[in-house]
């Protein structure tokens, strides 16, 4: 509960809109069209019901451009908009704190976008059962998931059920063709293995035929041991891969000493879990400069 409650005397409303500049909110937090509001609790959910929504719907982004949200707090605010909006996106067991806020503020009115997708184990987690979040990364979920948002918010709002269907048809094409691309672009590569940062990319990989190594784990910030290290720049050197991955919202120290050790290269793969501050990307144009990046890295064809 503390971490719920101890900004509260700082009480700046951080309110970030939807950065893909779809959905609409202004900068003190007002809704600007008189439509549904809807928390996304971080940057790929608030791309979907942006397209989803629209200039139909207010979205308000729970992590702040250039914030990590695995491990995301909440202000007092935040707590309050979860409460009071009319439908909140978020991924069950991906950020424990909006998981809390979202049972004890929301149980009737949110919804884990990842609930009907087939869900991949968490390979280093403890738990046995638990799951990797990632979902996202793979272009086909997010298609599923701009249809359970849109489904969701015809219930919300039943007067824009046309726009919302329409504007799903066009996330879903979108979504085949980025994928379609991401088929042709992957088929032929003489390396499968992707070393990365943290282990973000068992959905694109389980769907594109590559093989994820992560250097962290499931979690950004979790800090390598020297025998994980170790193993991988092992499998760095025997697999005679080029490129070791880090990504843009976590300090790549460790992916750049592990490349200088093993004479490979670096480069940014994007797992998209949040925007940097002033980016003028969206998860679409993200997603194909991370197929570039693979498709040199990974010496495709
Ligand atoms: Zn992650």
């Amino acid at each position: 509960m503390k971490s719920l409650w101890t900004a509260l005397t700082a009480s700046a409303l951080a309110l970030t809109a939807c950065a893909s500049g779809q959905g609409s909110l202004t900068e003190s937090g007002v809704p600007t069209v008189s439509g549904p509001t809807v928390v996304a609790a971080f940057y790929p959910l608030a791309y979907a019901a942006g397209r989803i929504g629209g200039d139909r719907i207010n979205v308000i982004g729970l992590t702040p451009p250039g914030g990590e949200p695995h491990d995301l707090e909440l202000s007092a605010a935040q707590v309050a908009q979860i409460a009071s909006a009319d439908l909140v996106l978020y991924v069950k067991g991906y950020q424990p704190a909006v998981d809390e806020a979202v049972a004890q503020q929301a149980a009737d009115h949110s919804l884990d976008v990842s609930a009907d997708l087939a869900l991949l184990p968490a390979a280093s987690a403890a738990d046995d059962s638990a799951t990797d979040p990632h979902v996202w990364l793979n272009p086909l979920n997010m298609a599923a998931i701009g249809s359970a948002v849109a489904s969701r918010l015809s219930t919300v709002d039943p007067a824009n059920t046309k726009a919302f269907t329409a504007n799903d048809q066009s996330l879903t094409a979108s979504m085949s063709t980025l994928n379609d691309t991401y088929v042709a672009g992957l088929a032929n590569c003489r390396s499968t293995q992707m070393v990365v940062s943290h282990e973000a990319f068992a959905y694109l990989g389980a769907a594109y035929g590559l093989r994820q190594v992560g250097i962290s784990g499931l979690s950004p910030d979790a800090e390598p041991s020297p025998s994980r290290i170790k193993d991988v720049a092992e499998i760095v050197a025997r697999e005679g891969i080029s490129t070791i991955y880090y990504e843009t919202l976590v300090d790549p120290k460790v992916a750049r000493t592990l490349a200088d050790e093993t004479g490979a290269v670096t480069a940014v793969l994007d797992p998209i879990e949040g925007l940097m501050a002033d980016s003028t990307q969206t998860y679409e144009t993200i997603m194909a400069q991370n197929l570039a990046t693979l498709r040199a890295g990974q010496g495709c064809a």
